[in-house]
């Protein structure tokens, strides 16, 4: 896309040659009105003062073209642009007597006979809805002269007169028209249409056309392969030539120009009030709603584009936060307060095996500031597997329990539940504290009495899984709850152990870029372990074509016949159970033609808790040699002994999936390794997967992730009610979204249900935007 500046230097040529010259109206090709209608076309103030040039005499011609010449200045660079309300080119007002409020359905204004239908067709059903439907990308459809600039393959934008043509139909159903255009300058450039029989009308010697597509270059010549155009008598005023035009979603059936149309009849049916006042708009630098819409369909130039697209972006993240902190409960709220004594911390320290890491001890500091105040801890630990993130939580369950509280641990399955009830009671019971464990598999009589046991008072800390929500559960005393791998759970499952309002701390192992932490677990405080207990070798990862299989398997042979044990993963087959049980099955009976000597074993999603378990256990005790498992291994699964993960198609699974898998070994003392096998696959994603090989730091391969797949698929989005942004890019949002987050919280904290009739419309945008969640009954 060729800036503005391009165009502009472009320009200013020719004007300048043309003065130089003596203003004979010679410096350009067809005079002065050819080059107006071309390469002056963005700069219509341009086209303004030379409209009559060739009737004016020498003197009046060199007042023109200096005066042109000093709108053609390039800007002022600006140091610090980004604070100054930018300046704004007024939008047609729309007339009074069409005006339609936003919230009107489509059918209350003319989108022709089909409109309303196709509209809904695209989830749009109200005048707000299409107006905030953005295009997905802009292309530059300003003309763009000069090909000898232009590259091969650019998408690029030529006018000029048709002065040849020519069809052909090499095949039977083939048909190609060939239309040379002569341009202002007598270039000339071959522009072709591939089987589009209803071009050919319009293609004939003489007529003017602006013709858009991607050009393939000859050597010294350009050819274009058609992909929009218009004749040059009808291009007056469009919508879809001539312009930065954005490109909207596509589907079948529904027009580009279609859309175009009904953005622009939307925008100029409705009062575009603006939700923002004033003052917050300076305050950010932001434009104002009218001046971002039309600027985000229809910009007048690059800059309209860039400032309606800050602006935009903004709301988004303002009313996502606004969102988050709605949907919090209202005002501080008040936890549990404990004593947290520091020599608590030593005794549990010293009754370890090991010493804390800096950065466990710094994250455990954190958490006991927290359990201090009277303020209700919620608090987001995020380490990568193996950081120690459970032995600091053992270490608050422990605080809790020493100020007479109980605790409680969550986690997502009941293989966890039962690792973590493992575990905790390793940390624990030698300090004297009693845990217990309450999981959907155990008989009604064992959770009966469990749930006694709780509502007595007679055990300390409690490991579960959602029983430990679901099941009618009295605590006693609960004083901390520890929740981990909270991105399995639902916000509101959370909020209903919340209801006894003790602390609480989130465990994860998902490494969460910090811009994503911050809008995705907008409600909680983060504390970062960032560093692996010492002693740990790395695992080795190595990435091979499925070519190389057998080598691969033979390398596994190898480290079981050292007495250690490996898993095999298959990737899910498009979450169809049953064709990924298929897969499963066979991949194992492959794997034992590959491994005669070896015993291997099987774990599916099809698995009743209890039959995973079962074989985990079995894995666990060495009773078996391989593992093959769908992707239902689950994050946290112990088994040290276990050094070699095999991932099978690994061009298939996420990146932060891939390090996730991988962390289920190297979790003893001896080297581990990762064999990533891919199938067929592209460059990228072989780019993708050279990241895992070359790294093993969960932050860099969670940012990496994100970039390549966007913010959704790092965390279950529909689950934490984070809606897919349009135009906010997470990873390099963070001082946006820091901004919006700041004043989201200021316009809650002076008016927490937006009441003031200044924030009416504020009010109703995030009412509409918010439509899919409950957030109507909290305003
Ligand atoms: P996470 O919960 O982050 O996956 P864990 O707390 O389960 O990590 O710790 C992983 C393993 O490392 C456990 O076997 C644990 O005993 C051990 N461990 C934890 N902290 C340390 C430390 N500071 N030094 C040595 N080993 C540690
Ligand atoms: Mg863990």
């Amino acid at each position: 896309m060729a800036t503005v500046e391009e165009l502009r230097e472009k320009l200013r040529k020719p004007l300048e040659l043309e003065l130089a010259g003596g203003c004979q109206n010679r410096a350009v090709a067809g005079g002065m009105d050819r080059l107006l209608m071309n390469l002056a076309r963005p700069f219509p103030k341009v086209r303004e003062v030379l409209r009559d040039y060739a009737a004016l005499d020498e003197t009046g011609r060199a007042d023109k073209l200096r005066e042109a010449l000093a709108l053609l200045q390039p800007e002022p660079v600006t140091a610090a642009p980004a604070r100054r309300a930018p300046a704004r080119v007024a939008p047609p007002a729309p007339s009074a007597d069409t005006q339609v409020p936003p919230d009107a359905p489509v059918d209350r204004v003319n989108f022709g006979p089909q409109g309303p239908k196709k509209l809904r067709g695209l989830g749009l059903h109200t005048l707000r809805d299409l107006l905030h439907a953005y295009p997905r990308r802009h292309e530059d459809r300003r003309a763009l002269p000069n090909l000898v600039d232009v590259e091969d393959g650019q998408k690029v934008t030529v006018s000029g007169v048709v002065v040849s043509k020519n069809r052909r139909t090499p095949k039977p159903k083939m048909l190609i028209l060939e239309v040379t255009l002569e341009d202002p300058y007598g270039q000339r450039v071959k522009c072709t249409w591939f089987n589009q029989p209803w071009a050919e009308k319009q293609l004939s010697v003489g007529s003017r056309l602006i013709v858009t597509g991607r050009a393939k270059r000859f050597g010294r010549s350009v050819q274009i392969g058609a992909e929009y155009f218009e004749r040059e008598d009808d291009a007056e005023g469009s919508l879809s030539t001539a312009r930065i035009v954005g490109v909207y979603e596509a589907q079948e059936g529904v027009s580009q120009d279609f859309l175009r149309k009904a953005a622009h009849t939307a925008l100029t049916s409705v009062p575009l009030d603006d939700y923002l006042p004033g003052a917050w708009r300076r305050q950010y630098g932001l434009t104002d709603l009218a001046d971002a819409l039309w600027g985000m369909h229809f910009p007048t130039d690059e800059d309209h584009l860039t400032r309606a697209r800050e602006r935009l972006r903004f709301d988004e993240y303002l009313f996502l936060e606004l969102r988050l902190l709605l949907q919090g409960e209202d005002g501080v709220l008040l936890g549990k307060r404990f004593l947290a004594d520091g020599r608590d911390i030593e005794r549990f320290e010293g009754s370890l095996p090991f010493q804390f890491t800096g950065a466990q001890r710094r994250v455990l500091h954190e958490v006991a500031d927290d359990m201090r105040s009277e303020k209700q801890m919620a608090r987001l630990v995020q380490g990568d597997v193996g950081s120690g993130k459970t032995a600091v939580a053992a270490c608050a369950l422990y605080l809790a329990v020493r100020d007479g509280y109980q605790g409680a641990l969550m986690a997502p399955t009941e293989i966890l539940a039962r690792q973590h009830f493992k575990n905790l009671a390793g940390y624990l019971e030698p300090l004297g504290v009693r845990v217990g464990l309450l999981i959907g598999a155990m008989t009604p009589k064992q959770k009966a009495e469990m749930q006694a046991t709780i509502a007595n008072g007679l055990i300390d800390v409690v490991v579960g899984t959602q029983a430990l929500i679901q099941e009618s559960v009295r605590w006693a005393n609960l004083g901390l709850a520890v929740i981990d791998e909270e991105h399995r759970f639902g916000v509101l499952q959370r909020r209903k152990l919340l209801a006894d309002r003790p602390d609480v701390l989130v465990m994860s192992a998902t490494p969460i870029p910090r811009s994503l932490a911050l809008t995705a677990y907008g409600d909680l405080e983060l504390s970062v372990i960032d560093e692996l207990p010492p002693g740990r070798t790395p695992i080795e990862t190595k990435l091979i074509q499925d070519t190389h299989r057998r080598q691969a398997y033979g390398f596994v042979m190898r480290q079981i016949r050292e007495g250690r044990q490996a898993y095999v993963v298959t990737s899910l087959i498009e979450e169809n159970e049953n064709l990924e049980l298929l897969a499963a099955t066979q991949l194992a009976d492959d794997l034992k033609v590959i491994l005669p000597d070896a015993r291997i074993d099987l774990l599916h999603g099809k698995m009743s808790a209890a039959e995973k378990d079962e074989v985990m256990d079995r894995f666990r005790r060495r009773e078996f040699d391989v593992l093959v498992s769908t992707t239902v291994i689950e994050v946290g699964v112990d088994v040290p002994n276990a050094t070699v993960m095999v991932i099978e198609n690994a061009e298939r699974f996420g990146l932060s999936q891939l390090h996730q898998l991988r962390g289920r070994v190297g979790r003893g003392s001896a080297q581990s390794y990762c064999v990533l096998i891919a199938g067929e696959h592209s460059q990228k994603t072989r780019k993708r997967l050279k990241i895992i090989e070359g790294s093993t730091d969960g932050f860099v391969i969670a940012e990496a992730d994100l970039k390549l797949r966007g913010p959704g698929e790092i965390r279950g989005t529909r689950q934490s009610g984070l809606p897919d942004l349009q135009l906010g890019d997470i990873v390099n949002d963070v001082d946006v979204i820091e901004d919006a987050r700041a004043l989201a919280k200021h316009i809650l904290a002076h008016d927490p249900k937006l009441e003031h009739p200044r924030l009416t419309y504020l009010r109703q945008e995030l009412q509409a935007r918010s439509a899919h969640v409950a957030i109507r009954e909290v305003i």
